[in-house]
């Protein structure tokens, strides 16, 4: 047996936690930059319990509300750019992993100048802000995951920044934000959690006790499926999918994800279709193409979700998903030689070729 663990975050899940939990992050600076996405933060509460929480620490803030889905270079520095010119000497992440993972790029920026060019290529110094995060999606698990994933025009993709001294110092999890959600955006964030959890299981670099987070991960999410479909969720259902994605983002910080974030990735980039919707998309046809390989693996998963086959699990995701986009076979092409490219291919306890990956997006997008 093999096993390594490491989680550097402190982790908070209750409700009222940000309130409730206020002096655990006082002593983490003077002035906070607060980064969040346009609107969500300030109409699901999650802003104004930030505020209050700082008021009762006598803690200062500048708000950066400009991050856009799948976040850019530009706003990371913009980001940045007002950390600095603000004096903040912390920083405070609200929403979904845009925002999050944003943050975590902003928070490295304001410590160390780092040209756009070379944005990408890792070998930082161990400057970054302290950071606190609090999810309001049950999805990318980024509040606990030391990669901040940016889009990279240059690769016409996203890519990770990313480094292990990352990792927020603390993540507070409350639940009650996810009320606000449209039924169709918790879909496909839970859909990212649970292909973190697959990928996370199916991995080169998992070991005994991630595998037990994931298996348990998949568990909760599989019982949770009608209550997606349906749309009617209980608070404990919105703990269990907050819990099952923070388990999620604890696995994939030691394995990375595999070839369904890779392919998904040109997806998002050329089709604008949401990060989660893009992996719920391609996991069957992934996990069907090599069954031959990792088909106990696979046969695991199946008994953790409470499905008899492969051909239920299709079914799951195709009630949740409905229709397919239309994409072109030489659009597809195109994508295949973009994934294969993808670091995180190289996670996957297989080989993979770029006709593997053509083979599944085909077998994905087929009509
Ligand atoms: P998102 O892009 O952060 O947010 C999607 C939409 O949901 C936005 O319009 C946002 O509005 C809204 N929203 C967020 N919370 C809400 C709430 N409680 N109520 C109502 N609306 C809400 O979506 P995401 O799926 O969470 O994050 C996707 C990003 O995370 C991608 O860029 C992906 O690559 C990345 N990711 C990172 C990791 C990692 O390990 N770092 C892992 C997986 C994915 P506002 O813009 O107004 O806030
Ligand atoms: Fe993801």
């Amino acid at each position: 047996m093999n096993v390594v663990f490491m989680m550097p975050t402190k982790i908070i899940l209750g409700n009222d936690c940000v309130i409730k939990n206020a002096s655990s992050f006082k002593d983490f600076g003077k002035k906070a930059i607060i980064v969040t996405g346009k609107n969500s933060a300030k109409l699901n509460g999650s802003l104004s319990d930030v505020l209050k929480a700082l008021e009762i620490n006598g803690q200062d803030y500048v708000l950066y509300d400009k991050v856009m889905a799948n976040p850019t270079v530009d706003c990371v520095y913009d980001g940045a750019k007002v950390a600095s010119e603000n004096h903040a000497d912390f920083l405070i992440a609200i929403g979904g992993g845009s925002p999050m993972d944003a943050g975590k790029t902003i928070a490295l920026l304001a410590c160390q100048n780092i040209n756009k060019a070379d944005l990408f290529k890792g070998n930082y110094e161990k400057k970054i802000l302290p950071m606190v995060f609090i999810p309001t999606t049950a999805g990318t698990g980024s509040e606990v995951t030391t990669a901040s994933i940016i889009t990279n025009d240059e690769a016409k993709t996203k890519s990770a920044v990313a480094a292990q001294f990352m990792a927020p110092n603390l993540a507070l999890l409350d639940s009650k934000y996810l009320k606000s959600l449209s039924n169709n955006t918790m879909i496909n964030t839970v859909l990212d959690a649970l292909s973190h959890l697959i990928e996370g299981y199916i991995n080169k670099k998992t070991n005994e006790l991630i595998s037990l987070i994931a298996l348990e991960g998949i568990k909760i999410i599989s019982n949770q499926f009608n209550n997606l479909m349906n749309n009617t969720y209980s608070d404990d259902d919105l703990d269990k999918l907050m819990y099952a994605s923070n388990l999620a983002g604890i696995v994939i910080s030691h394995t990375g994800t595999t070839l369904v974030h890779a392919m998904g990735y040109s997806l998002t980039y050329f089709k604008h279709i949401d990060h989660g919707r893009a992996n719920g998309l391609l996991m069957y046809n992934y996990l069907k193409y090599y069954t031959s390989i990792v088909g106990d693996k696979i046969d695991n998963i199946l008994k953790y979700m409470n499905l008899n086959t492969l051909e239920d699990f299709n079914d799951v995701m195709n009630s949740l998903l409905k229709d397919k986009e239309d994409i072109k076979p030489c659009e597809l092409e195109d994508y295949s030689k973009i994934a294969i490219n993808a670091k995180n291919v190289l996670n996957c306890p297989f080989e993979v070729t770029k006709n593997d990956i053509y083979k599944i997006y085909l077998n994905t997008f087929k009509k």
